[in-house]
Formats: C-alpha cells, structure tokens, sequence
C-alpha cells in the first residue's frame, strides 16, 4: 500500500510533467529582421533591398503561432508575371490564424516586385536578371542579385522547411507538379523534402538533382534552401501566364495539406493517391529561330520517334520537324508562336 509521501511525490511528478508540457507547447517570440514577434501575432514587413541608383521592397508576412512548431518559409513571386503563385499568397495570408497555428510562417508575397508591378516577363527590368539565375545572390552586385542574397541571408536561414511557388509563364503550357531536391549524400534532408512534396498531393512529383551529390553553385533559390540543408520544394501550378482561379485554389489546398502534414494546424491531410515519380527530364530546343506549331498540350504522353511539332521561318515556310527523343508526358512545352534558336520546346517527364 503508498503511504501518503508517495502519493504526494506521484502528485508533485505529475505537475511537473503538465507544466513541463505546457511550457514545450508554448511559442515564444520569433526574431525576424529586427523585429520580435510575439506568439499568436501577424505581421506584415518590408524587407528594403537597395542599391547606389535603385530601391525595391519584398513584401513578407510571418504568422507566429501561438504554439510551437516547426517554421516554414513560402515564396512566390520570384518569377512577377507568374500572377497564380502570387494570388494565392495573398488569399492564404488573408486565411492563416496564428491563433491556432503551431509554428511559424514565413510568406513572401512577391520575390521580384519590379518584375510584378512593371509586368516584366521572366527578369527584373531594372537589371534584365532573372531572379531565380543568380542565388545565393551577392550583397553588393545588381538589385535582383541584392534580393537574392537578401533571401538567401534572412529568410532561409530561419526555416526549416521552404517552399518557392511557380506557374507557367505566358509562353508556357505546364502541367501541374510539386518537385523536391534529392542528393543521394544529403538522405535526411532530401527525404524530408519528399515528404512533404508528397503531402501536397499533385499526381507527378519531380526529383531535381537525383544525383550522388550537388558540385554548381545554388543557381535557384530552392536550391539555395537545399545548400543550406533545409527540406527544399518547388511547386508549379497555373500556365500561360493567365490566372485560373482553380490554380490558385490548389496551390492553396497544397500548402494547407502542409501545414497540416507538419501538425501546424489543426488539419488532416487527405489520403492521397501515391503520385507518379519522375526522375529525369528530357528538354527539347530549338534547332531553328522563327515560328513553332505544335499541337500537343501539357500533360500528354509522348513516345519516342513521334513528330512532336513543327518549326518555319519568318515567312512561314517548313524548316524542320521536332521529333520525340524519348517516351515519357510533357510536363511543359512552349505553346505560342516566336521561338528562337537554343529556346526550350518540351520539358519531358520520364515515366517508367
Ligand atoms: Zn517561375
């Protein structure tokens, strides 16, 4: 039989363990560009970039939730015409409570917001460079290479998952897909990203790298995220540069089935089909400058040998055929006219 004192020592371990509980379950104030955020709090900040001649802002909102949790960073906008990634920022920032939200979030609006406001395809007209070339970025180089470094210094570095958020651009027909950096000497980190790419639940999951280790530079900025052994994922969502609201929609759904994956918020996410798995790519170019046709869409499956499209001059006249060089589904392909010699045509999915 306990005596009275061993019931009391069970009583006091107990009270222990709950506040021990409850002070774990508790956030605390999270440092951001010298700023404290208190827990439960929405914030939104603009990050200055700013060179000898130039300023330019990147508008970030960080949600600290009021209980702990993991921090996760979300960008879009590194490409400012690629308009499906940046709505659907702005709808998610409208929606997440950090109220019930455990962990942090970190969301870039717009990457590149001389490239938005100035409807700039591909590059920041300031400098002619596109963003998503020049990571790490440089502290002293041109303004899209000071955004660059910007995010490679103050915002990757404080997560611990990232995510950079794409569409198909106004001369580009994409199938939807998340993808994820893989290095076979970098297992715990390129698993945790496969995770999560998986839990966003698109149908095709693309490995980039998938490679015994990384030797380039970052070059991209999730690739930047990678270096620094942070979980990177890519999504693509959305085509020809035009804003379907069902794009915007799933891009939105993919990132709460994140949080939820990460019990950041109160969410289950869906059981999804296993998605199909592509390990390599395929990109065609061009042989030739002048006009393409094809009448191939995204999506499609393609087998080797099969007339893909066609190329003429500037006049018109047949130059040349494009053929299939292997088997697999066009994950993007360009689908309007002008096209010049060395321009990518197809980006083809292996499927095995
Ligand atoms: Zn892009």
């Amino acid at each position: 039989m306990n005596s009275p004192i061993s019931y009391l020592k069970t009583i006091v371990v107990f009270l222990f363990i709950s506040c021990s509980t409850i002070t774990i379950a508790q956030n605390i104030n999270f440092e951001f560009a010298k700023h404290s955020l208190k827990p439960g709090s929405k914030t939104e900040i603009l990050l200055p970039v700013e060179t000898e001649t130039d300023s330019t802002v990147i508008p970030v909102t960080i949600f600290n939730g009021t209980k702990k949790g993991p921090v996760l960073g979300i960008v879009a906008g590194v490409h400012g015409t690629e308009f499906v990634p940046i709505l659907a920022a702005q709808q998610l920032a409208r929606d997440i409570d950090p109220k019930n939200l455990s962990g942090t979030i970190i969301l870039v609006h717009i990457a590149n917001v001389e490239g938005f406001l100035n409807r700039s395809f591909r590059v920041n007209p300031i400098d002619q460079k596109n963003l998503n070339r020049v990571f790490p970025g440089s502290k002293n180089g041109s303004m899209t290479e000071r955004i660059a470094w910007t995010i490679s210094n103050t915002i990757i570095p404080n997560c611990d998952y990232y995510i950079d958020v794409h569409a198909g651009d106004y001369n580009n027909d994409l199938r939807a897909y998340a993808g994820y950096y893989n290095y076979f000497d970098k297992p715990v980190v390129s698993k945790l990203a496969k995770d999560i790419a998986v839990a966003m639940g698109f149908p095709f999951v693309v490995q980039f790298g998938n490679e015994p280790s990384l030797k380039n530079k970052a070059v991209y900025t999730s690739r930047e995220a990678f270096i620094q052994n942070i979980p990177a994922i890519d999504i693509e969502c959305g085509r020809k540069g035009i804003v379907e609201e069902k794009f915007v929609i799933r891009i939105k759904q993919a990132l709460w089935n994140v949080m939820g994956y990460l019990d950041m918020v109160d969410q289950t996410p869906p059981k999804n089909e296993e998605p199909v798995m592509i390990g390599q790519r395929t990109t065609i170019s061009s042989p030739e400058t002048g006009f393409f046709y094809s009448d191939f869409t995204s999506g499609d499956y393609v087998k080797k040998g099969m007339k893909l499209g066609y190329i003429t001059d500037l006049f018109g006249n047949h130059v040349t055929d494009i053929k299939c060089p292997v088997d697999g589904m066009i994950l993007y392909k360009t689908f309007n006219p002008p096209i010049k010699k060395g321009d990518g045509l197809f980006n083809i999915g292996h499927i095995n």
